[in-house]
């Protein structure tokens, strides 16, 4: 045969991938609003942490803003899915801003968790990473000491006021095999501590990352769709690389390398709650350049999960 002729890959896609309930809603809500009461909208934070989700409502008259201070006067504001501190709230109810809250359903029941415990007079031990929006929102929404841990490291130098009144909560987007051996060291430490287990994690990271587990099995490279600063793709990314796999974290088809695919033959290809299928699809597209496609579709948990939109734009 000619030099010319392509080599066959099979590419598995991981079930299931892509957008998750909170993100589908966050954007839906941002949508709606551009819809209902024209642009410009003003968004708190990005969204969700996907670069084209952003540059995409951009372009269609959203604002994104870093503080509530860049906003002017009267401006509808929306919060990211993320969530925000109580201070930000309060910042919004002083100056009248009519907002709409975009924040996850579980990370808020992350926020109403730790606001019990706090309540309880016990100290707050928050499983997260530092610098990310939804911990900043989270530490900010408890009246109360949190300590913030990343690593099982962390949890071993910790220092509490209270350890027989101590409890744990987590981000929801971290890494299940991590954070229960953070859990563990914290348990070794703090005996009487209470806490949700793995809980806090969303059901839409839980998922994303089993999927990875089974894909790993079965291919010798594994693609993640998601942007560099989307928490649950950087975990699905690290799973991968963890289980002996070479894996990249792509935003698109325009970072795929041919170098990757010499000498693969099996290919898998996921994509972090915050990136769009049509991003998947085009990965595929790209995809074809090194070779001729098999594709073929993991089974994987089914995921019915809707969350109800806010009212201001429940009927647009
Ligand atoms: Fe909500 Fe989980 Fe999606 Fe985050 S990843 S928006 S917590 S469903």
């Amino acid at each position: 045969d000619g030099l010319n002729s392509p080599k066959s890959m099979r590419v598995i896609l991981a079930q299931p991938r892509g957008f998750c309930a909170g993100v589908e809603r966050a954007i839906d809500i941002v949508e709606r609003a551009l819809i209902k009461f024209g642009p410009p909208i003003y968004v708190r934070h990005e969204i969700v942490h996907n670069r084209h989700v952003v540059e995409d409502l951009r372009a269609r008259g959203a604002v994104f803003v870093d503080e509530l201070d860049e906003v002017p006067e009267g401006a509808m504001t929306v919060f990211s899915a993320h969530g925000v501190a109580r201070k930000v709230e309060n910042a919004a109810k002083t100056r009248a801003l009519p907002v709409i809250d975009a924040t996850c359903p579980l990370v808020a029941k992350v926020h109403a968790e730790g606001r019990r415990y706090a309540g309880q007079g016990r100290e707050i031990v928050l499983i997260g990473h530092a610098g990310h929006a939804e911990v900043e929102g989270t530490i900010g929404q408890i009246d109360g000491t949190v300590y913030l841990v990343q690593t099982v490291d962390d949890a071993a130098a910790l220092q509490v006021q209270t350890p027989e009144k101590l409890s744990y909560i987590t981000q929801t987007t971290l890494s299940v095999d991590d954070t229960r051996g953070i859990i563990a060291a914290l348990k070794a430490r703090f005996p009487a501590i209470v806490g949700p287990d793995v809980r806090d994690i969303c059901y839409a990271t839980q998922n994303r990352q089993e999927a990875v587990h089974h894909l790993a099995e079965l291919v010798d490279l594994i693609l993640v769709v998601g942007s560099k600063n989307s928490s649950n793709s950087k975990r699905l990314q690290e799973i991968g690389a963890e289980l002996g796999r070479p894996s990249y974290l792509i935003d698109d088809a325009s970072h795929l390398q041919a170098a990757w695919f010499e000498g693969i033959r099996r290919v898998g290809l996921t994509a972090g709650a915050s990136a769009p299928e049509v991003l998947v699809q085009g990965v595929l597209e790209g995809l074809r350049q090194f070779g001729q496609l098999e594709i073929e579709l993991l089974a994987g948990t089914p995921e019915d999960v809707k969350f109800k939109l806010p009212a201001e734009v429940a009927e647009v």
